[in-house]
């Protein structure tokens, strides 16, 4: 069972998560709780580091930022003793969650589950912050925003638990965010490649890299919310949306449970910048000499364009990075403006990536051009765009966001019928 920040925020609703474990092992379960911090509490603490050291070291970033995480597993474990439930907590570093890569965006690498599957068979509930591990050189790591959800599936894989429950503060995964889109329409099951896309592309309700966790590990996911009175339907009874695979998904097609889609749903990421470099050499090599610093320097690059040469054998070459990394991005390309030998850096904060995602769309022609039509109709400009198999992805001015969702929406007849 995993509870997100909105859940764990302040005692009163920590002691209504431990309502529902309590609930969960009075069914007769070993359970294995897995808590963010408090809601803002991860944001506050990121933002105490900014202000320490503006080039913070991720090592000592992760230091600060797992704090909030250790607070809410002690709070619950100590919330499940006073409702009579035995319960421990068990933090990254005591397990261990080993991780490698990166500090600020740790990957799992394996768990040692032993301790916790003796002591929950001991009858103890295991609570274990979420975000938090171990690098190899033994110091805390932090599996980037969002992470919990993670350590949840990678838990979940370690000890083999039968289900993997996310609880959050909306009840299932829906055909776009429901705080956007009043008319979102919640899904009883999504396939993981449906939901990895989704995810990658911003719909935060599970973290990209669980999804892929889940879908390697086989792990059973379930999106479920923790706002729920007394009569709620037990999670045993899949009131959420059940993350699945190809072949579930078409037995609950041909068993009348779920219609076949064109579109599942649809994302928008406002965290991500455009840069562009202007004049740069059109010729072999020049983008490697662009890109390499940034890998080295673990910034991803998403959607990237370079415009048809122009005079004098020179070209536009138009990309995005996370906007956390756009400082970083600048300073390394600055620095290389002459082995690169572009002219201009110009960068912008102020865009938005929209997504449409559907496994109909591998055998389904004109789902790009409704959308380029549909947003046109509204008078949305698009300024870059990227596409995979199952996903099309627009870049346009982020105050257009909300309006762009919606149009979308409805264009792809996703809209509830009230
Ligand atoms: P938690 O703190 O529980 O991890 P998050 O805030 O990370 O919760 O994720 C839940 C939020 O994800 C919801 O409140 C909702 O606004 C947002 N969201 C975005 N896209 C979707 C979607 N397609 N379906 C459901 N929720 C979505
Ligand atoms: N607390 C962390 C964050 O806000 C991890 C999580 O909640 O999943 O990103
Ligand atoms: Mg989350």
């Amino acid at each position: 069972m995993k509870f997100g920040g909105t859940s764990m925020a302040g005692t009163e609703r920590i002691r209504r998560v431990a309502n529902i474990v309590r609930a969960q092992a009075a069914r007769g379960d070993q359970v294995a709780v897995v808590v963010s911090a408090m809601a803002g509490e991860t944001d506050r603490l990121v933002n105490f580091c900014r202000e320490a050291n503006p080039m913070y070291d991720p090592a000592e970033y992760d230091v600060v930022v797992a704090s909030g995480e250790q607070v809410t597993s002690g709070l619950l474990a100590l919330t499940l003793q006073a409702l009579g439930c035995k319960s421990r907590s068990w933090l990254g570093w005591q397990l261990p969650i080993h991780t490698i890569e990166a500090h600020a965006k740790a990957r799992v690498e394996a768990i040692d589950a032993d301790a916790l599957i003796a002591s929950m068979e001991a009858g103890e509930i295991a609570v274990i912050p979420g975000f938090q591990g171990l690098s190899e050189d033994n110091r805390i790591t932090t599996l980037g925003r969002g992470g919990s959800d993670t350590s949840a599936v990678a838990v979940a894989a370690a000890i083999k638990a039968d289900r993997c429950d996310i609880y959050t503060d909306v009840d299932g995964v829906y055909t776009t965010d429901p705080r956007i889109v009043a008319k979102a329409k919640k899904q009883k099951a999504v396939t993981y490649e449906e939901m990895l896309e989704l995810a990658s592309v911003g719909a935060k309700v599970l973290q990209t890299r669980s999804v892929g966790l889940a879908m390697r590990e086989k792990v059973r996911v379930q999106v479920l919310s923790s706002f729920i009175g007394e009569g709620a339907p037990p999670a045993d009874d899949l009131p959420g949306t059940m993350i699945v695979s190809d072949e579930e998904m078409d037995e609950l097609v041909e068993k009348g449970l779920m219609e076949r889609q064109l579109v599942t749903g649809i994302a928008h990421d406002k965290n991500e910048a455009k840069v562009i470099l202007t004049r740069v050499p059109d010729r072999p090599g020049a983008v490697a000499n662009i890109f390499e610093p940034l890998a080295a320097a673990s910034i991803n690059v998403d959607m990237i364009i370079q415009n048809v040469g122009r005079d004098k054998g020179e070209t536009d070459v138009t990309f995005t990075v996370p906007q956390s990394d756009l400082a970083r991005a600048q300073a390394l390309l600055e620095d290389r403006r002459d082995s690169i030998g572009f002219n201009r850096i110009i960068t912008d904060s102020k865009i938005a990536k929209i997504s449409v995602v559907g496994v109909g769309m591998k055998s389904h022609a004109g789902v790009a051009s409704s959308m380029f039509r549909a947003l046109s109709d509204r008078g949305i400009n698009i300024q870059a765009i990227s596409t995979s198999e199952i996903k099309i992805s627009v870049m346009i001015d982020e105050d257009e966001t909300e309006l762009a969702v919606r149009v979308l929406h409805t264009a792809y007849g996703l809209d509830a019928k009230d």
